[in-house]
């Protein structure tokens, strides 16, 4: 993970990622939703009533990495880490988590999977429960796993030990938090069972920028210290910059570019990248990018657009791109992209 000083109140200094087995391994996926039901399809004379809401996505993320995974609303990613969770169902494909394949599993096998990949939900002070103390919430997955045997009080602790907060919060409920603390709160429950890899939904939504270095920071730490391997995933461009080792970017349920994230943000393949690099707002005017933006909507997946998906929303568009659908390419060392005319070639 790369945590540099930046705009973000980040811990210094540059990790490099070593050359790591892969710890999640996910080939092929496609995650399909029905969107009529059975007599209403029959009815209407649908042939495939469902919509494709991850189609074609394959990536791995090594032990010890931090892989982000950015697209606009309804571009998919939530529903690819859900498929990850084993909460919704893959259509097709396969998914292996340390050596075994964690797709098609029972309730019951998928359990001790579930222990080693925990969710970081994206507003915990909603999420956590109103009516638990911070004791009961961090120490609710001993419960849900059937490891209530353990010591419990030592548990709650050591967890809020490790994230920084004082066990005097342990009585506290969650309206008596600030923002950060809550944050810590949702990062010691991630932890409870001693994951392998945290799944992070938008970890500093809503937070002050300076709470958000912290939050970070903490992550950053605990990945040195325990191992961790983090899928984060987001819609902020600035924080995945400077935290994630490599990036996919996700557009209508697809894959459309994926590599390292220090290339992407200096050379974006993929004209939607580019697009999503221009749309960050930039307060000042001396640092202004000269990229475009994101012109039109994200099309509907119900109607999906011929050819290149993106081709509408295009600036670089060609006649080609209306007719041939790209396909997702090495176009340099470790950087694919979807583009028939990617924007450069390094
Ligand atoms: Fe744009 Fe064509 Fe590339 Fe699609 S294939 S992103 S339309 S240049």
């Amino acid at each position: 993970m790369r945590w540099h000083q930046a705009t973000l109140l980040v811990a210094s200094g540059c990790a490099m990622v070593e050359a790591q087995a892969n710890l999640l391994e996910v080939e092929g996926a496609r995650v399909r939703f029905r969107t009529l039901g059975f007599l209403r399809a029959l009815i209407a004379g649908a042939k495939d009533p469902y919509i494709d809401a991850v189609l074609d996505v394959s990536f791995a993320v090594r032990a010890g990495e931090t892989f982000g995974l950015v697209g606009e609303s309804g571009s998919g990613k939530t529903t690819l880490v859900r498929a990850v969770l084993g909460l919704v169902d893959l259509w097709s494909g396969r998914i292996r988590f340390d050596g075994s394949e964690i797709v098609d599993r029972s309730d019951a096998a998928f359990k001790p999977i579930r222990r080693q990949i925990s969710l970081m939900f994206q507003d915990p002070q909603a999420s956590l429960s109103p009516r638990k103390t911070v004791r009961s919430s961090i120490t609710e997955p001993f419960i849900i796993h059937n490891m209530a045997d353990r010591d419990l009080e030592a548990e709650a602790r050591e967890l809020l030990g490790m994230v920084g907060l004082p066990v005097g919060l342990l009585d506290n409920y969650p309206h008596q938090l600030s923002g950060g603390q809550a944050r810590r709160v949702g990062v010691a429950r991630a932890l409870a069972l001693r994951p392998k890899l945290i799944i992070a939904d938008e970890p500093t939504a809503g937070l002050d920028v300076s709470v958000q270095g912290e939050v970070l920071n903490l992550m950053n730490e605990l990945q040195g210290r325990l191992g961790l391997s983090y899928v984060i995933v987001t819609h902020n461009l600035p924080v995945i910059r400077h935290v994630s080792d490599r990036l996919a970017i996700m557009y209508l349920g697809r894959f459309v570019e994926e590599g390292p994230t220090a290339a992407i943000f200096a050379r974006p393949l993929h004209p939607y990248t580019l697009g999503l690099l221009g749309a960050v707002p930039q307060p000042d005017p001396d640092k202004r990018r000269e990229e475009p933006g994101l012109m039109g909507e994200v099309p509907s997946l119900n109607n999906r657009p011929r050819g290149c998906e993106f081709h509408a929303r295009c600036l670089y568009v060609q006649e080609r791109c209306r007719v041939d659908a790209p396909v997702l390419t090495e176009v340099a060392p470790g950087r694919r992209a979807a583009c028939h005319f990617p924007l450069a070639g390094s």
